[in-house]
């Protein structure tokens, strides 16, 4: 049977809807023997894919819209502008609610109606939150969704569609993170917020794909924004558990991702640190990935120490750069968030860490369309021209 166990301190307990440890670090599934999920080409539905690599039976795979099986591109272009042999982009932003976050909530949705819930919740900067509300408004779960005050009002209105209880909370996040988990008890809400052991099982499925969709093959890094930590802590989970099934030779290094501008784990990590500290004010055009306390932070600074993971911080011109070089030379429209992966290798390769013979892949976490209030930093011409004087164009 899976059960629960501390990341920090090891306690163990059942499997059940608890998140957090009484040390009050992350809780995460264990498996006493796991076996591989069915490949891409073999399965659709998600839910009936993983159900080998899920700790829950009896799943409703009806539930599900569509998330995962996302493309692993050939970044054709960028691969020779940055001088590596092989570049893949996995291509988050064509989940249902346009980020990787659905992964997570797809497995977090069952787990609330296993543990007899009619209540799901969560606290988010934006992506989180709209990928709840989808999947409570599937489910017919009524959903209580917590955001961040200085959230951008078109985020907000692509949240309220769904028909939630949508809050803003006014005040810190990292204490909206906590008090919510307090409330969720009291009121019997099922808080699945960023290092939900159920998520973090539903998005190492991530993981578990590129690999399928390179045969299984070696890979040297897996690149990816990080915030939270949860799905970074899932992307290593499920490296560790493929090399533990002997499914892959070598896990991946995997190199978290974070703005200058909020990067309290990559200061962590380049001071050598043994805990995160509090970031202050963050101020980053990647607003998805601007927590400034992560609840899995120390976790993934553990996962450094272990030496299967780095975490590095990138300057705003350099994430912006990135996110106009995926729209025009691989034709991928990705929010600020997303492209950080992109101008973090950019810089690895300069640094030395990525070298031309390495195999490398990135990933796009969350879709473009998102987030149109930054599109005016970037300066994009466009034209006019009387209708009758096309040709002039020309000329
Ligand atoms: C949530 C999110 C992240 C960060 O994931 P964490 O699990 O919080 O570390 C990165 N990119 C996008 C687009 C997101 O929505
Ligand atoms: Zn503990």
């Amino acid at each position: 049977m899976p059960y629960l166990s501390c990341v920090s301190c090891s306690k163990k307990i059942e499997l059940g809807p608890q998140s957090r440890c009484e040390c009050g670090e992350p809780l995460e599934v264990h498996y006493e023997c796991l076996k591989p999920p069915a490949r891409i080409a073999e399965e659709a539905n998600f839910i009936i894919r993983n159900m080998n690599i899920f700790p829950l039976t009896k799943l409703k795979p009806e539930l599900s819209l569509g998330e995962g099986s996302t493309p692993l591109l050939s970044a054709n272009y960028l691969k020779d502008e940055i001088g590596l042999k092989e570049f893949y982009l996995k291509n988050e932003t064509v989940n249902p609610t346009w980020s990787f976050k659905d992964r997570g909530t797809s497995l977090g949705i069952q787990a609330a109606i296993k543990f007899d819930f009619q209540c799901i919740g969560t606290v988010s900067s934006g992506n989180m939150a709209a990928s709840i509300s989808a999947y409570a408004s599937k489910a017919g779960l009524a959903a209580y969704v917590f955001v961040q005050d200085n959230i951008p009002e078109e985020k907000l209105r692509s949240i309220a569609i769904y028909g939630v209880s949508l809050y803003r909370g006014v005040g810190d996040y990292s204490e909206l993170y906590n008090n919510a988990l307090t409330l969720g008890e009291e009121h019997n809400i099922f808080f699945v917020s960023s290092d939900n052991p159920f998520r973090v099982e539903g998005q190492k499925t991530i993981a578990y794909e590129i690999f399928d969709q390179l045969n299984y093959e070696s890979l040297d890094f897996i690149i990816m924004p990080v915030s939270s930590g949860g799905n970074m802590a899932a992307v290593i989970k499920a490296c560790e558990e493929m090399e533990a099934m002997c499914l892959i030779k070598r896990a991946p290094i995997v190199i978290g991702v974070q703005a200058a501008g909020c990067s309290p784990i990559a200061t962590a990590v380049a001071i050598g640190k043994n805990k995160i500290e509090h970031f202050g004010q963050p101020n980053t055009v990647a607003f998805a990935i601007s927590n400034p306390y992560p609840p899995s932070g120390n976790r993934v600074l553990n996962k450094v120490k272990e030496g299967r993971a780095s975490v590095v911080s990138i300057s705003e011109k350099e994430i912006l750069t990135a996110q106009l070089e995926l729209a025009r030379k691989e034709g991928l429209f990705v929010q600020p968030a997303g492209a950080i992966s992109v101008a973090a290798a950019r810089r690895l390769m300069s640094t030395g860490i990525l070298k031309p013979e390495h195999k490398v892949a990135a990933i796009l976490t969350g879709g473009g369309l998102k987030d149109t209030n930054i599109l005016t930093t970037h300066s994009l011409e466009i034209g006019t021209v009387p209708v009758n004087k096309l040709e002039l164009v020309l000329r």
